[in-house]
């Protein structure tokens, strides 16, 4: 396996107890570095530390809270201190129509996937850029490149992110700060179960017709895992990645019909 050149940094994992954010923290920790791990519910992120300590045996520091919060944004900050690597990630907006959603639906939404992730980068980028190496991915989506009508709260608010990480990046770059963001596409998480599930009852069809239908109209022909979601953070995270700048990879199993 390739050696990703990271054992013994730190990294902040936000939105971790599941689905592509665990995968994330999975494939760091396979790399040696130690983990704060975070989401909502305590059970579930109690279950995936230990489960990460005990396969890979590195520190893992657990932090319960929402992180779209300022107190749940100031816990995990006050357990991070000094990170290296930092993966943003938080649950995405409902669907809906253009027509149904009001301001304070746009301002959750901004706040959930645009200013939490740039709260954090903005607590973290000073530590990184004084040690002279960091790492920040964010967690995107697919949408950010071709709009999935129904998710237009998640088009608007990680277009905005976006864009700030297109000038941020090339301002911290030249201190050896490297920040990228991730776009999945369908991936077969507990998010995909929920968006399919909508699908499902909409069309009169199973959650397995559902799912079958959507995978058919990608050219893999299946889900991502997060393994391979993980995989992909680790090494825009490595020692490799450092000459990939305000990039934004697409992970979709071609689903995004584009040349670039
Ligand atoms: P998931 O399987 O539902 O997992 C979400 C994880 O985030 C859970 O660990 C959850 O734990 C945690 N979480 C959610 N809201 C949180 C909050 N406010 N504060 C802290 N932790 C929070 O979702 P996923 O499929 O991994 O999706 C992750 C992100 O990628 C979402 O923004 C989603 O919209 C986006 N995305 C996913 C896909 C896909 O196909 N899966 C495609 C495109 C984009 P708790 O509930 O306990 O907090």
């Amino acid at each position: 396996m390739m050696d990703l050149g990271i054992s013994g940094k730190r990294a902040l994992v936000c939105a971790s107890s599941k689905g592509l954010g665990l995968g994330c923290a999975e494939a760091l920790a396979a790399a040696g570095v130690d983990l704060v791990m975070n989401a909502r519910g305590a059970d579930a992120l109690e279950a995936a530390a230990e489960a990460i300590r005990t396969a890979h045996g590195v520190s893992v520091t657990t932090v319960a809270a929402d992180i779209t919060t300022e107190s749940g944004r100031a816990a995990a900050l006050d357990a991070a201190g000094a990170v290296d690597i930092l993966v943003t990630n938080a649950g995405g907006p409902p669907p809906g129509m253009w027509s149904d959603w009001e301001r304070d639906d746009f301002i959750a939404a901004l706040d959930a996937n645009m200013l939490t992730p740039i709260a954090l980068m903005k607590a973290l980028l000073p530590g990184m850029m004084e040690r002279g190496w960091g790492r920040v991915v964010n967690i995107t989506s697919q949408s950010v490149k071709a709009p999935i009508a129904v998710l237009g709260l998640s088009n608007t608010a990680r277009a905005g992110l976006t864009g700030y990480v297109a000038g941020t990046a090339r301002q911290v770059a030249g201190h050896g700060v490297a920040i990228n963001n991730l776009l999945p596409g369908i991936h077969a998480t507990d998010r995909a179960v929920s968006l399919d599930t909508a699908v499902a009852q909409q069309q009169s069809l199973s959650l397995d017709d559902a799912q079958a239908q959507r995978a058919a109209t990608i050219p893999a022909q299946r889900y991502g895992t997060r393994s391979e979601f993980g995989a992909t953070c680790a090494f825009l995270c490595s020692q490799h990645a450092g000459y990939i700048i305000g990039q934004n990879i697409l992970l979709d199993g071609g689903a995004t019909n584009a040349t670039l």
